[in-house]
């Protein structure tokens, strides 16, 4: 929890004026705001500058403004199994209590600067805790084929390979063994 100041400018930070500081005070608002860079894990995540919708309440309470919100988000990734690009969306719910005066906050709180709040952080642990670390196409997806890397859900329903292990080939007469005797 370090002070800072926050850029009014910044699409993700939001004006209380309109709510003002008498508990009891709320305000719902509904908002399409660019989302911000890097929002995601290693292969899931929510493009940057897409539309993120969101539903939020502030409302006044004595040590400061606690916000619910929901936020819709598209998401792009590629499925951890066959590669496949991912295209979905996702849904979040998020809670945050902004405090007026750092007196009153612990270690990790956030804080008001003047009236100004920064919603980013929230939405960003509220998405990136709901992502899975291993995105699928489809839950049963089968992956590539360890073989030949064909995508298996593209490949005929048998694909598979006829492979012999190097020992069965030489039983089988299919490799012929070296026997210097004969060339001699
Ligand atoms: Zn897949
Ligand atoms: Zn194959």
């Amino acid at each position: 929890m370090t002070p800072h100041s926050l850029d009014p400018r910044a699409p993700w930070v939001i004006s209380t004026h309109d709510l003002g500081r008498r508990p009891g005070a709320m305000l719902r608002m509904s908002i399409t705001l660019p989302a911000p860079a890097n929002i995601g894990v290693d292969m899931i995540g929510v493009p940057r500058d897409t539309d993120v919708e969101l539903d939020i309440r502030l409302e006044a309470v004595m040590e400061g403004v606690l916000v619910t919100g929901t936020a819709r988000a598209p998401l792009r990734g590629e499925c951890a199994r066959c590669l496949e690009e991912i295209v979905s969306d996702t849904e979040v719910s998020f809670q945050e209590l902004f405090f007026y005066s750092a007196e009153d906050a612990a270690e990790d709180d956030s804080l008001l600067d003047g009236e100004l709040l920064d919603l980013e952080p929230a939405f960003r642990d509220a998405v990136v805790l709901t992502l899975p670390l291993s995105p699928v196409c489809s839950e049963d997806c089968s992956g590539l084929c360890s073989e030949c890397g064909i995508r298996l859900a593209d490949a005929e329903p048998d694909h598979g390979h006829e492979v012999v292990d190097a020992r069965w080939a030489k039983l089988q007469g299919l490799v012929p063994e070296h026997n210097n005797d004969q060339e001699s």
